[in-house]
């Protein structure tokens, strides 16, 4: 399915203002007192992040972007010039995005392990 109002801009904005979120609830945490309510609302927030990240992997994989493996979540791979390259690993596909053809589907790669 096409997204022609949603690009890279849109998707790194959208990241941006996301992790600006989580980083105030973890400011917000740290002004609790230390204790077992702070470790508690520290861990829902860790846990929150989690799932935003794995919403993100979805949303890029819905855009076309690559995915790679090296985590679970997925890196989203970012492009430099032709090359498209893991944030975390470095692992580098040259050239087109899986918009075209999919080269790599990690999703699909965990269902059928
Ligand atoms: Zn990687």
């Amino acid at each position: 399915m096409e997204h022609p109002s949603v690009d890279m801009n849109d998707f790194v904005a959208w990241r941006q203002l996301c992790q600006a979120s989580i980083d105030l609830l973890k400011g917000a945490a740290h002004d609790l007192p230390s204790g077992s309510s702070r470790k508690l609302t520290e861990e829902k927030i860790r846990h929150a992040e989690d799932m935003l990240a794995r919403a993100d992997a979805m949303l890029a994989k819905e855009l076309g972007m690559l995915l790679c493996d090296c985590t679970w979540p997925p890196q989203i791979m970012r492009r430099r010039q032709s090359i498209h390259y893991c944030p975390n690993c470095n692992r580098q596909l040259g050239g087109r995005s899986n918009r075209d053809e999919p080269r790599y589907n990690p999703f699909r790669d965990f269902m059928t392990s």
